[in-house]
């Protein structure tokens, strides 16, 4: 079912919940499908990783404890891939608050257990009009290989690290937008490592270097005041 809302054509948005509560899983299934979202779930890390390959989710509901992996640490392995859908991580309720802070990160929230059915859902929505629905890690030629963390355009090919791919995949998911260099920072660093300001400037020249190499690559711009932008 397409509707038109304001400027934007707006499809049925795609939810991927990873929670390993079949209880709570079963409840954000049938809750989320009521509220119109198209929702696929994974009671684990490794299923969740079986089922997204081909996949385009607009958001991920990611359970922090789950059985066999850190939920954070399946983010940032979705976010090294390219996935640049946002994600609302559940939280146990015992979990420290400056680590909740640490990965509400590259415009992600979160909600502590237990948490209103409601509050999900305006969040959700939140998010995803925020991330847009272009979510698909190329701008123009440009594209961005997340197994071998390579930028290709123009026949020609850049190897990246995958803190390059990381920054360059998050000015992607948005290309034409400012990025503020905040942003840049947690994404490129997701586990919250101190990053001075003229680290991600070199990171950031370095980017500008690989891609010039490439012809026809969209240019890392800087926007004053805010941050950087892909166009
Ligand atoms: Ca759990």
């Amino acid at each position: 079912m397409i509707a038109e809302r304001d400027t934007e054509v707006v499809i049925d948005p795609q939810v991927v919940v990873l929670e390993d509560d079949p209880e709570l899983r079963s409840l954000l299934l049938r809750g989320l499908r009521e509220e119109g979202f198209q929702v696929m779930t994974a009671g684990s890390a490794g299923e969740l990783l079986a089922l997204l390959p081909g996949k385009q989710p607009d958001a991920l509901v990611v359970d922090v404890g789950l059985p066999d992996a850190d939920g954070r640490d399946v983010v940032q392995a979705l976010r090294a891939q390219g996935t640049a859908a946002p994600v609302i991580f559940l939280t146990a309720r015992d979990a420290l608050p400056d680590r909740l802070a640490g990965f509400a990160a590259g415009g992600d929230d979160y909600l502590t257990k237990p948490f209103a059915f409601a509050e999900l859902v305006a969040r959700l929505h939140a998010l995803i009009r925020r991330g847009g629905a272009d979510l698909s890690a190329q701008v123009g030629e440009l594209r961005l290989d997340p197994g071998s963390h390579a930028a290709t355009c123009g026949g020609a090919v850049a190897e990246l690290t995958p803190t390059e791919f990381r920054i360059l995949a998050r000015l992607a998911a948005k290309p034409g937008d400012a990025v503020r260099r905040r942003q840049l920072v947690e994404a490129g660093w997701p586990h919250g490592a101190i990053v001075h300001d003229n680290t991600l400037d070199v990171y950031i020249a370095r980017l500008r270097r690989k891609l010039a190499s490439l012809p026809g690559a969209p240019e890392l711009a800087t926007v004053h005041g805010v941050g950087y932008s892909l166009r």
